[in-house]
């Protein structure tokens, strides 16, 4: 324990030989300004046995500091100043900035023993309360002795009048409110959520309550990432009781900019990411890392990694910006392991928040207003896709979600920002985070022979803002069942993990990558406008592929520039993300007529026309010699994983077109 006249000392030293600009500072603005700024750095440095005593007695701290400060700033009339308006002079407020890393306390760690004591702590903000006036020292006139008395009311969630004058000691009764000589200050709520980085996979996100006072409120916003520095302090609830709950008296918050500058790199692992880069089979590895113990998907996982390393987003000048986050969505059979895949994705990605839409629409996917039940105030709080900004947000169930979320989602994934506007409370989140989704097709498997947009419960528009689509399909083959069994039976004995990535060491790779912005020369980019132009000439009438689709494909070609820490982008980055992207088209939006697909078959409603399945209905309608029955067709069919639905309107369409007739009511026979 440090001895209390050496700390005086101390800190006087301190103030007279570290803090002369900031006394130069405060000499020029008092007592407009009344904040006293010390840097937690130079007291560090200062003395370390000082910096520990900030942390245990922080009330003690300031309160030698502010009187080392008034010994000091000589140029400064502390008393004077505001005479005139009949009040006192503003209390000097000594706030600490630049703490260092190593101080910082995760929100999970805060116990008891943390009550009183200054904390730094990190994480996302995901609550905001309105910004009301608050009395913070209530006055009151004693009829007894006729004195004023001051009561702190700061850490009371309601006005608390003493019980009998602490001068004279007469009851309650001849104490006397005095509103009008109340102090007030703007007050601020907050809830911070620990980020998703800092969590081990699985752990659900502890909370912490922060109040902001004064100067402090109004700059943060739900989503922000912030240092949080302050005294932990019990809340004093009107109910008397023994247990309290804490929140942290904030001192000073710092927003933290979402450019993974935080990511401390060893010179060790600097050393082995560029020797990864440099690896021939880099792509391969990477892909293969993903989820090993599902066997196969590897174009999904490869899809998966482009949304993870993501592409650079665009400033235009005019206001315009195109986003650098590619979204995936992975549409599969029920018997596709996509969930757990969903899940190991979200564990080896820097800054993800994983959510069901199904289960989201409580919290909300996007951000909701709500009353806040312990003091009744309006409360934004910021959901999934907020707190994701600057990761990845990663969706499942999405055909489940609720009306609100889902056109939500369309300002989510193309303006990456939502705009609040409810119960006065006026907002704009930002909600920088590529999209990987999953869903499964209305009938829970996939039919070969609609539309895939027919198959979906997902308006066509939402579609297409995914860059890539994915169908998997739970086909049996011998060989591959094979492989699955295999693949299975190893697992728990031993899957060969040994030349894979870690979990820890892609999910650091992929942050160390996000330093890189790859750009595309012109020449590059010629390849893919060549690529772009010979799919449309392909097809004259329909629109194979839009703009859209040109911009998801630079982004791909980015993220695989990215994989390989490269500042450029080269033909072979391009040529993959072709690779890539036509492969993935061809299985969802495949078009016979051209030989190649159209976009029109992802992102219309019943654009299929069906050609596929005319065929399969006239051959099945031949396989029977004199025609056979409607229902018949319609039973084999479903049978087949095709809805009656679109068996009838194909029905009705090929007799309208005469491809069909009815030589008798209800049976089919081809002309
Ligand atoms: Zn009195």
């Amino acid at each position: 324990m440090v001895k209390v006249n050496d700390v005086v000392g101390e800190i006087q030293g301190f103030v007279r030989l570290k803090c002369q600009k900031e006394i130069g500072r405060l000499t020029y603005e008092f007592p407009r300004n009344a904040d006293f700024y010390v840097s937690f750095r130079e007291l560090t440095k200062y003395s370390l046995k000082l910096s520990d005593y900030l942390y245990d007695n922080f009330e003690e701290f300031s309160q030698d500091c502010v009187s080392a400060l008034k010994d000091e700033a000589r140029g400064i009339s502390w008393n004077d100043t505001l005479r005139k308006n009949d009040r006192d002079p503003p209390e000097v407020v000594v706030r600490v900035v630049e703490v260092t890393r190593e101080r910082k306390k995760p929100i999970r760690s805060l116990r008891s023993v943390d009550l009183y004591k200054f904390v730094s702590v990190e994480g996302i903000v995901r609550k905001v309360s309105e910004i009301r006036s608050e009395v913070v020292s209530a006055t009151y006139f004693c009829r007894g002795c006729n004195r004023t008395i001051k009561i702190d009311q700061r850490h009371n969630d309601a006005l608390v009048k003493p019980e009998r004058c602490p001068e004279c000691g007469v009851g309650k009764s001849y104490l006397v409110e005095k509103k009008s000589k109340h102090e007030y200050n703007d007050i601020q709520r907050l809830v911070i959520q620990e980020t998703p980085e800092g969590l081990g996979g699985g752990q659900q996100p502890k909370q912490m309550d922060v109040r902001l006072e004064g100067g402090l409120v109004g700059d943060i916003t739900a989503g922000n990432r912030v240092v949080v520095n302050g005294v932990v302090v019990p809340i004093q609830t009107q109910k008397k009781g023994k247990v309290n709950a804490a929140t942290i008296d904030g001192n000073t918050i710092e927003k933290e900019e979402d450019d993974y500058s935080d990511l401390t790199v060893s010179i060790d692992e600097e050393t082995e990411f560029k020797a990864l880069s440099k690896l021939p089979n880099l792509v391969d590895l990477i892909v293969d890392s993903i989820s090993p113990s599902i066997y196969g998907h590897r174009d999904v996982k490869l899809g998966f990694s482009c949304a993870l390393f993501g592409g650079v987003a665009k400033d235009l000048g005019d206001g315009t910006r195109i986003r650098g986050d590619s979204h995936i969505l992975a549409c599969g059979d029920a018997g596709i392991a996509k969930s757990k895949m969903m899940k190991t994705v979200s564990n080896i990605c820097p800054r993800s928040v994983y959510a069901s839409g199904k289960s989201s629409s409580g919290v909300g996917l996007t951000a909701t207003v709500v009353r806040d039940e312990m003091d009744g105030r309006w409360t934004l709080e910021a959901g999934a896709a907020v707190l994701a900004d600057g990761g990845v947000l990663i969706l499942d169930e999405l055909d489940k979600m609720n009306e609100d979320d889902r056109s939500a989602m369309h300002q989510v994934m193309e303006d990456q920002e939502i705009t609040i506007n409810k119960a006065g409370v006026n907002a704009t989140l930002k909600t920088r985070c590529g999209v990987i989704a999953a869903c499964n097709p209305k009938t829970g498997r996939f039919s070969d022979y609609d539309a895939l947009s027919d198959q979906l419960d997902l308006p066509p528009s939402l579609i297409s803002r995914f860059d890539l689509v994915y169908a998997i399909r739970d086909i049996p083959e011998t060989k591959m069942d094979e492989n699955i069994a295999n693949h299975i039976l190893s697992r728990g004995n031993e899957i060969k993990t040994d030349n894979l990535l870690s979990p820890d060491t892609l999910r650091k790779y992929i942050a160390y990558s996000k330093r890189i912005n790859p750009v595309m020369d012109e020449a590059t980019g010629k390849l893919l406008g060549e690529y772009y132009v010979s799919i449309r000439e392909k097809s004259k009438e329909r629109v194979t592929i839009t703009p859209r689709q040109l911009e998801g494909l630079v982004r791909l070609s980015e993220s695989f520039a990215r994989m390989r820490l490269s500042e450029t982008v080269t033909p072979v980055d391009v040529n993959n993300a072709i690779r890539l992207f036509d492969g993935c088209m061809r299985n969802v939006a495949f078009d016979s007529d051209s030989n190649s697909f159209d976009i029109d078959k992802l992102v219309t409603k019943n654009s299929g026309k069906g050609r596929e399945l005319s065929r399969v209905i006239g051959d099945l309608i031949n396989s029977q010699e004199g025609g056979m029955k409607r229902d018949y067709v319609i039973a084999t069919l479903n049978t087949r994983g095709i809805t009656p639905e679109s068996v009838n309107k194909m029905v009705d369409k090929m007799l309208n077109e005469s491809v069909l007739y009815e030589p008798k009511r209800g049976l089919l026979r081809v002309m």
